[in-house]
């Protein structure tokens, strides 16, 4: 499922690849990944710039932009020759190329919004965690109740953890996912910031670079009864805020 990073690096090939061609042709083929309004808008115009932001991705296309939420399977191609097999969209370009909306299961989203702030607004989105620092995290977490693990969830108070970064970014800093948010210390909450960040950032970094993430991060262990990469507990299975949750029952507190 394409997180945070995934979307990163998706927003990164796009504006390798598809940036100042003009459209020449929009070809809709399958007409559930599309949002209500007109794609057709798009042709004769090209992309500018890209953005992300949370799990959701926008390209400008002068007074209107492009955005993608990808869903579960959501992903792009850019192509000269045959179009991918799980293409949904193509935007033709008049140079020849041409990038495609790929995604099997369909959960995708491609429309227009008028600007990336307004979508936001309109959608309550919270801040994207990589624009967060330690202040405004703090501000954010200010007054707050219930479990940690479903604060970081919550899209419209911090936009793109999910759940296996939630997880990770917990594990390591060793704070237990049930824990209540306004019981966390200074430390704690300083802690959580840079592991959010690194484990976002590193995930990038791994992910442009094709790589796996290293067997040091939980994310290589979930699964009931493994053994602990950092200090050899007993890595544990359970539900938070509806999710399946996995964390280290000695060194997460
Ligand atoms: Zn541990």
């Amino acid at each position: 499922m394409p997180e945070l990073p995934e979307v990163e690096i998706y927003a990164r090939y796009f504006e390798r690849h598809a940036l100042r061609q003009t459209v020449a042709r929009v070809r809709v083929l399958d007409e559930r990944i599309c949002g209500s309004r007109n794609l057709g808008r798009l042709v004769g115009r090209s992309f500018e710039r890209v953005r992300r932001h949370g799990k959701h991705f926008f390209a400008d296309a002068g007074d209107v932009w492009l955005h993608i939420h990808f869903g579960m399977s959501g992903d792009l191609a850019y192509f000269s020759d045959a179009p991918p097999r799980y293409a949904r969209l193509i935007f033709d370009f008049d140079n020849g190329a041409s990038l495609a909306y790929e995604d099997m299961r369909l959960f995708g989203i491609v429309d227009l919004t008028s600007s990336p702030v307004d979508y936001i607004l309109e959608h309550e989105l919270g801040p994207d965690p990589l624009e967060l620092n330690l202040r405004s995290f703090r501000e954010l977490l200010a007054n707050r109740r219930g479990r940690i693990k479903a604060l970081l969830l919550s899209q419209n108070i911090i936009a793109g953890i999910g759940n296996l970064y939630a997880d990770e970014a917990l594990f390591r800093s060793g704070i237990h996912p049930r824990r209540q948010v306004d019981r966390l210390s200074d430390g704690e909450v300083r802690s959580l910031f840079r592991s959010i960040r690194g484990v976002l950032q590193e995930a990038i970094a791994f992910k442009s670079r094709g790589g796996d993430y290293p067997g040091r991060w939980l994310v290589q262990h979930r699964e009931e009864g493994d053994r602990c990469p950092r200090c050899g507990g007993t890595i544990r299975r359970t539900v938070v805020a509806g999710r399946t949750t996995y964390y280290c029952a000695r060194h997460q507190k």
